[in-house]
């Protein structure tokens, strides 16, 4: 693989694909330039690039999802995080509210959904909401080496102002006991951790750093245990594209998640991280274009992890 390579699948995708559209459920991302591209590929053996504007920032969104179940698996173990919520993919829109009350048990699908990623976030420890937030930024900067991973001030009060969906979510759990804690304070960090700056060559770090087995590809430091990575990963085939998991399953073929700024983070296991944004998204919620380009990616250099 080498610069060339990427940058005619880049090109290829964006001449022919002039659809999807910029989230606006969100009032502030409806500010973003869709015109934005950049993908960084990080591999583990150094060899690495990025191209178009990948020092352009957004804000994390769902991709923090990850982050925050590796957070809760440190903190609580795998059997109070997944008492929880399932391993299940759901099938239904990121936001969906309707299985919470039909399953029983009433617990949330997985951690990638909006449900799930607000129950696991109230796992995350910290004397306050502050301290818990700090402790996700300090492991992002750990990860990245980026002092730029900060909190997007203006993307966090819009959430806020507007995430009744969520809030919805977050009081339903908690009637039914799988919220632990206070749900303003849940969704408070919920709202932060969403609203985090990254760069695309951030997100392929990230990535790196997970297809590695959670070790630091440079400093060799093991921040999280190897299978804390191996859990995330396998929960980012099965549900981290949405309702489009499957499908992104069976014609990429690793494991990635997506954000509805259009941000896309996926891990080769073993090779590399990549790092994708494109704000157009599809219905579903993933970047259209970010989509095209992993799946190419994955064909043109036979990355599906069941390829033989
Ligand atoms: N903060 C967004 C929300 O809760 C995240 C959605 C996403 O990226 O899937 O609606």
């Amino acid at each position: 693989m080498n610069r060339e390579e990427i940058e005619e699948i880049i090109s290829r995708n964006h001449k022919k694909i002039n659809s999807g559209e910029v989230a606006d459920y969100i009032p502030e991302l409806k500010n973003m330039d869709p015109t934005i591209l950049g993908v960084t590929i990080a591999s583990i053996n150094r060899d690495s690039f990025t191209i178009g504007d990948c020092d352009q920032r957004f804000t994390i969104q769902s991709i923090s999802k990850v982050i925050a179940l590796i957070v809760a698996l440190k903190d609580c173990g795998f059997d109070k995080v997944f008492s929880k919520v399932g391993m299940e993919a759901s099938g239904d829109p990121f936001n969906s509210i309707i299985k919470l009350e039909t399953l029983q048990p009433n617990k949330p699908f997985n951690p990638m959904i909006n449900a799930g990623a607000i129950a696991i976030t109230s796992l995350i420890k910290g004397q306050n909401g502050e301290a818990s937030f700090h402790r996700i930024i300090q492991l992002l900067q750990t990860i990245t080496g980026s002092r730029h991973i900060e909190l997007n001030e203006a993307v966090y009060q819009s959430e806020k102002e507007t995430g009744n969906r969520n809030r919805s979510l977050a009081y339903f759990m908690k009637s039914t006991g799988i919220l632990e804690g206070d749900p303003e304070e849940a969704l408070d960090l919920y709202f932060k951790i969403c609203s985090i700056n990254v760069t695309c060559s951030d997100l392929a770090k990230i990535g790196l750093w997970l297809s590695n087995g959670g070790q630091h590809p440079h400093s060799k430091e093991q921040i999280i245990e190897p299978e804390i990575a191996k859990i995330v990963l396998t929960i980012m085939m099965t549900s981290g594209m949405y309702n489009a998991s499957g499908e992104f399953a069976v014609q990429v073929g690793f494991p990635a998640k997506s954000g509805v700024s259009g941000g896309i983070m996926a891990v080769v296991p073993g090779k590399m991280g990549i790092g994708v944004i494109s704000p157009p998204i599809d219905k579903k919620g993933n970047s259209v274009i970010g989509v095209h380009v992993l799946e190419d990616i994955s064909k043109q250099f036979q990355l599906h992890q069941f390829h033989v």
